[in-house]
């Protein structure tokens, strides 16, 4: 937190619209290039971002193989955060604006990290899911811890370890030295999630949510900078919300000193990319080549 009191810290390095916390986006070709947008703050990272996306100064090309028909157009990383009267604002839209969805008529499975997993940690995240689920309806099933660590390079699609699907949200404390992502220094959480093309609007389909192990927060979600209130801003990432310049909203960039809960933005945008939005089924992990440049 850099030595700021917790009223202001930053909650996932996403000071004036640089985005920590959108990473990989999945392409029908490979992007001629693809230039990292500043890691923190400055002016506005063009509004959106093409193609591939940068992970913490590295880059995860994705591309789809061959004709899979599904996969048509493009996904856009939203630079900047949304203005106060939107309420809410997507992660990644496509060329026809629509925000990128998990599909919500399947339970989107997760795994943790446990290695530096805080006492209060598994409560703290089952209520976060628990709220994510009351204000979206999307589904989350545990599936055990993990030795996987986070890092930028994670590959979505890790048949080895998790079979032929898309790889499982991972979720951990992590100290920063023990990851490349980017977190510390002021970045209390970070979230990344992949998302791919589709007819019918693009589609998330893996993420990780990673929480500063070396700065302990106070646990729960009352007043003051909480494990929860990271949690509940990060995993909205996870689910396709993006910031949002009000303070009352989750969504905020930066952490406040009240309890943390959903506000009417948040809760009008977790319904926006959830059940009520209708199925939304995902292209298959299948078929995919990884490529590029790490
Ligand atoms: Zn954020």
């Amino acid at each position: 937190m850099s030595g700021e009191s917790g009223s202001d810290a930053d909650r996932c390095g996403s000071q004036g619209g640089a985005d920590y916390w959108s990473p990989v986006v999945l392409t029908p070709r490979p992007p001629p290039h693809v230039t990292p947008p500043p890691r923190r703050a400055g002016p506005a990272v063009a509004a959106v971002v093409t193609a591939a996306l940068v992970v913490a100064g590295s880059v995860l090309t994705v591309v789809v193989q061959r004709a899979q028909a599904a996969a048509t157009g493009q996904v856009f990383a939203v630079g900047e955060p949304a203005e106060a009267a939107a309420g809410w604002g997507p992660t990644y839209v496509d060329e026809q604006g629509r925000p990128a969805r998990w599909d919500p008529c399947t339970s989107i499975s997760y795994v943790v990290q446990p290695g530096w997993i805080p006492d209060a940690g598994r409560a703290d995240l089952a209520e976060a899911l628990s709220r994510l689920t009351a204000a979206s309806g999307l589904q989350f099933v545990f599936e055990g811890d993990t030795d996987e660590m986070p890092s930028a390079g994670r590959e979505p699609y890790q048949p080895a370890r998790y079979g032929e699907r898309w790889a499982p949200l991972l979720i951990g404390w992590i100290p920063p030295e023990a990851t490349d992502l980017g977190i510390g220094s002021g970045a209390q959480g970070l979230s990344l999630s992949v998302a791919v093309p589709g007819r019918d609007g693009p589609s998330l389909v893996s993420g990780q949510v990673v929480l500063d192990a070396s700065n302990r927060l106070g646990s729960g979600f009352g007043a003051g900078t909480t494990d929860g209130e990271v949690l509940l801003h990060e995993l909205a990432h996870a689910v396709g919300l993006g910031h949002v310049l009000d303070p009352t909203q989750v969504m905020y960039p930066q952490t406040t000193n009240s309890e943390s809960q959903f506000g009417a933005g948040d809760r009008a945008g977790l319904a926006a990319v959830g059940a009520p939005a209708g199925c939304h089924p995902v292209p298959r992990a299948r078929g995919l080549r990884l490529a590029a440049g790490r």
